[in-house]
């Protein structure tokens, strides 16, 4: 099947260039693991994503997104991408379920969360451990959970945790918090959260499920053991750059580097959204990053076919 996009990621970004290439009357193929909705379709709330004052849940905002592109013709499969290579003028994309034949494709595929790697910490991943409140939150309703992290998702994460746990334990490595001052005067202001600083978790324990965590102070050396039945991690993220990074040009961390209009080192082939090297990673920069590409891919297709 030959298309004139295909788009890796059924986030805010991978969607917006749907939406932008199908309006153009493109054949537009989207392929994402989870059938679309990208890491914000798992946070509870956004209230910083302009036109809803009242903030809006992630699920719903992806949804409304899903379905605008879709109305305008986008094809929205479930299907992970495995590989891409470039045999001019098209690209191959290589899916689990076949192969596929594309003009372009825009790279929209994220992040995924990091491990702290401490040991514990994969035996209890789905029983005790999660990376996602949204998803397992209301499963430790009247709970003491713990959350490692000090940049604004650890915090926004902390806070929506409080409307189950009895007790949420935030615990960060430095001093202070990486997070915009609202978010922090949020948590420094929430009777149930407990702020641990300069602190790491060293272990992980427990019998069939999390019992409680060793936390070190990284100043004073001191170790204690809390007990607690969940632990939410928020410790950074990979981008998943793996099946594009022989046609691009990456960053120190793995972030694919883009021109302004999207374009990577392969001309044909455009990354957004957070899987690209840039300073802020929200989903009104993802949509940003879609528009764009979208509007320099039509660009591209008029020049070169
Ligand atoms: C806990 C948390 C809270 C947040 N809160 C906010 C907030 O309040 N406001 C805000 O603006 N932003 C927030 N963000 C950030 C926001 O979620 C991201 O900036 C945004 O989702 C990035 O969109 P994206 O489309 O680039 O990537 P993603 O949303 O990560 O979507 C990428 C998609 O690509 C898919 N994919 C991965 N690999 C492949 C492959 N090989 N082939 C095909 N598909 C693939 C993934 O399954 C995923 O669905 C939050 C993030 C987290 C983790």
């Amino acid at each position: 099947m030959l298309y004139d996009v295909v788009i890796a990621g059924g986030g805010p970004a991978g969607i917006t260039s749907a939406i932008y290439t199908a309006r153009g009357g493109l054949k537009v193929q989207v392929l994402d693991p989870m059938g679309g909705g990208g890491q914000i379709g798992t946070v509870d709330m956004i209230y910083n994503y302009p036109g809803f004052p009242q903030g809006i849940s992630g699920p719903e905002l992806m949804d409304l997104m899903i379905e605008q592109a879709k109305i305008f013709g986008a094809e929205i499969e479930f299907g992970e991408i495995t590989q891409v290579g470039k045999a001019e003028p098209m690209f191959s994309v290589q899916t689990q379920n076949g192969d596929l034949q594309a003009k372009t494709v825009i790279w929209a595929a994220g992040t995924t969360p990091k491990h702290l790697g401490v040991p514990g910490e994969d035996k209890f991943i789905g029983k005790g451990v999660s990376f996602c409140a949204t998803c397992d939150g209301p499963l430790f309703r009247d709970k003491v959970v713990l959350v490692v992290g000090g940049g604004d998702s650890a915090l926004t994460e902390a806070e929506f945790l409080t409307k189950f746990a009895r007790e949420v334990i935030l615990v960060h490595r430095r001093d202070q918090f990486r997070a915009m001052l609202a978010n922090v005067r949020r948590i420094e202001n929430n009777p149930k959260i407990t702020v641990k600083l300069d602190s790491v978790v060293d272990m992980m324990l427990g019998e069939d499920k999390l019992e409680s965590v060793v936390v070190r102070n990284v100043k004073t050396g001191e170790t204690e053991e809390i007990r607690v039945d969940g632990v939410f991690l928020y410790v950074g993220s990979t981008p998943n750059s793996g099946p594009v990074g022989h046609l691009v040009d990456l960053s120190d961390n793995g972030y694919i580097v883009t021109g302004e209009d999207m374009s990577t080192a392969t001309p044909g082939l455009f990354a957004v959204g957070d899987v690209r090297e840039k300073p802020l990673r929200q989903v009104s920069t993802a949509v940003g990053d879609g528009a764009v590409a979208a509007w320099a891919l039509e660009k591209y297709l008029i020049e070169n076919f």
